[in-house]
């Protein structure tokens, strides 16, 4: 822990704390998610969404270290097991029991737009009290911005496709 580092924070290191380890949380459900939707997706234009989810999931992971270094850095501890992800989640799970490509999208859509509701609001709270907190989090909006609008062209490229 950097103690001048921490010294900084004008809001409750804890309350940082918390807020870091529930999205901790939600970049491993998001990237198990994605990793295990790539693998089973069925369907029409299956490769390029194949493509698309693959990318995402290295960002999540991407975002999970992000994460992680902050909450180390503030002196706190990443969540130890993976059980504890689901009592810290924001966006939950949803599993590909359905692997049509639709499907697939729309449940990864919905948690993009989780995520970008959980780094908004981590902005909000956050401001320029923890301005590194605050650079971070608009680190990873600025990409889950993109990964909705991605996934939500590719739902509509495959809308023109099977109206054909
Ligand atoms: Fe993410
Ligand atoms: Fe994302
Ligand atoms: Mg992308």
């Amino acid at each position: 822990m950097g103690t001048k580092g921490r010294e900084i924070v004008g809001l409750d290191v804890n309350k940082v704390l918390e807020l870091l380890n529930k999205a901790f949380a939600d970049e491993w459900l998001a990237y198990y998610q994605y990793w295990l939707g790539a693998k089973v997706v069925s369907g029409p234009m299956k490769d390029a969404v194949i493509a698309e989810l693959m990318q995402h999931a290295a960002d999540e992971l991407r975002h999970a270290d992000m994460v992680s270094n902050r909450i180390i850095q503030l002196g706190g501890a990443p969540l130890t097991t993976p059980k504890k992800w689901f009592d810290f989640t924001n966006c939950g799970y949803d599993s590909p029991d359905n692997s049509f490509v639709q499907n697939i999208l729309q449940q990864n859509i919905k948690g993009e737009q989780c995520a970008i509701s959980v780094y908004h609001a981590m902005i909000g709270e956050v401001g320029l009290k923890d301005p590194v907190t605050y650079n971070m989090a608009v680190q990873i909006l600025q990409d889950e911005v993109e990964h909705e609008e991605d996934l939500q062209a590719l739902l509509e490229d495959l809308d023109v496709l099977m109206k054909k």
